[in-house]
């Protein structure tokens, strides 16, 4: 990172964490231990759900979601083609076809009504993602799912300590899934976390992530070296647990901070009439995940890689969250093609995702914001 640059994300890591990492680093126990159990009951609990099994990552974590609910070969699954690329993978991971369906453009979350027209004898599941953390539409989907008895799997990686209409995301499908990388509201290094009041669903995932042991040991050997099923090594080790737990103790915290965030961009921004900025519906109490914004519907695609470029040179950290899944190359061998979402491909091509961690200060978010005018006026100059 060069001197000075105000960096897209950071963790928040403070003398709390460390201590308790260390604790954990001279236990001598590092891995499957008292701290992934206090680490899974604090992620239950701050999403509603009974159950947590802690994995190696969202990605992971999404992987086990469909083994366990039984998706394979000659299943559909719906998902956003409007993401992170996870959302999508694990799908293939499985075996199964990814049928995208397009956005709102306001809420950037999959549109319900082209759920339902979308879903076929073989659609096996939905996975509904909550876009920057927006829990908008997240019963309707779980409507959806109920009438046509299908699993809804909630993607939550981006909606820690989210509320609608007074629910936990995380508790709004059969499982749900968080993702605890570097640039989440909470981090574990790497790491990710299975929410399900399923008591047969987590039993599986808990097995699987253990390389298929079952998941109560009986005998006077143990059954360690027993594989009930093909499993995994996804197991989160007890470093990275430990600082999960530290990290949730202050989830409250940090989420009022980057709500405080969230606010002085909006305050400053609000006058820029060629950005649309993010709003937050009454119903939803929002953990903001990142603070993104973007170019009115005349900009293109170039206008915005330029202000993006525009930015990094004046050392502003800054992304395209997020580039269309279907339109990445492994999505494009199957056969998907520009054109066939043009919601999510128009927002894509406009996203601006600006610095958002608790570290900003005023004088920062002032210096992107200025930054950010100035690269859209150049833009307007050489458009006259
Ligand atoms: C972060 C994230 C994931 C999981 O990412 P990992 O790096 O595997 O932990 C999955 N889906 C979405 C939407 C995400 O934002």
């Amino acid at each position: 990172m060069p001197e000075g640059e105000i960096s897209l994300s950071r963790p928040d890591i403070t003398a709390l964490d460390e201590r308790l990492v260390l604790e954990t680093l001279r236990s001598g126990r590092l891995s499957i231990g008292p701290m992934q159990e206090e680490f899974e009951q604090l992620v239950a609990r701050a999403s509603g759900c009974t159950n947590g099994i802690a994995v190696s990552s969202g990605t992971a974590g999404l992987h086990l979601a469909l083994l366990a609910l039984g998706i394979g070969q000659g299943d559909e699954v719906i998902t956003t083609p409007f993401s992170f690329i996870a959302s999508a993978n694990c799908i293939l991971y499985a075996g199964a076809k990814p049928v995208f369906c397009d956005i709102c453009p306001q809420s950037l979350n999959l549109d319900p009504k082209r759920i339902e027209a979308a879903i076929t004898p073989r659609t096996k599941a939905i996975i509904a993602v909550e876009a920057f953390g927006n829990p908008a539409y997240m019963d309707a989907y779980a409507a959806i799912a109920a009438k046509y008895e299908i699993p809804l799997i909630e993607d939550c990686c981006e909606a820690l300590g989210t509320t609608w209409r007074g629910r936990k995301c995380g508790s709004f499908g059969r499982v749900g899934i968080f993702g605890f990388y570097p640039n989440k509201q909470i981090t574990t290094g790497e790491g990710g976390m299975i929410v399900t009041d399923d008591d047969h669903l987590a039993d599986a995932c808990r097995s699987m992530r253990n390389q298929g042991r079952p998941t109560k040991m009986t005998g006077a050997l143990g059954q360690w070296l027993h594989h009930e099923r093909l499993g995994y090594n996804y197991r989160l080790n007890e470093l990275s647990c430990a600082l999960g737990v530290a990290q949730m103790r202050r989830l409250p915290e940090l989420i009022e901070r980057r709500r405080e965030i969230a606010r002085t961009y909006i305050d400053r921004l609000r006058g820029i009439s060629e950005l649309v900025l993010p709003t937050v519906e009454p119903a939803c109490e929002l953990s903001w995940f990142v603070f993104v914004v973007r170019l009115s519907p005349d900009y293109s695609q170039a206008e915005r890689d330029r202000v993006l470029q525009g930015l990094r040179n004046h050392d502003v950290g800054c992304a395209d969250y997020f580039p269309c899944i279907h339109l990445q190359p492994p999505y494009q061998a199957l056969g998907f093609a520009p054109g066939m979402f043009p919601i999510a491909e128009s927002v894509s091509h406009r996203t601006i995702a600006l610095p958002f961690h608790t570290r900003l200060s005023e004088r920062d978010i002032d210096l992107v914001c200025q930054t950010l005018e100035l690269m859209i006026s150049r833009e307007q100059l050489s458009r006259d």
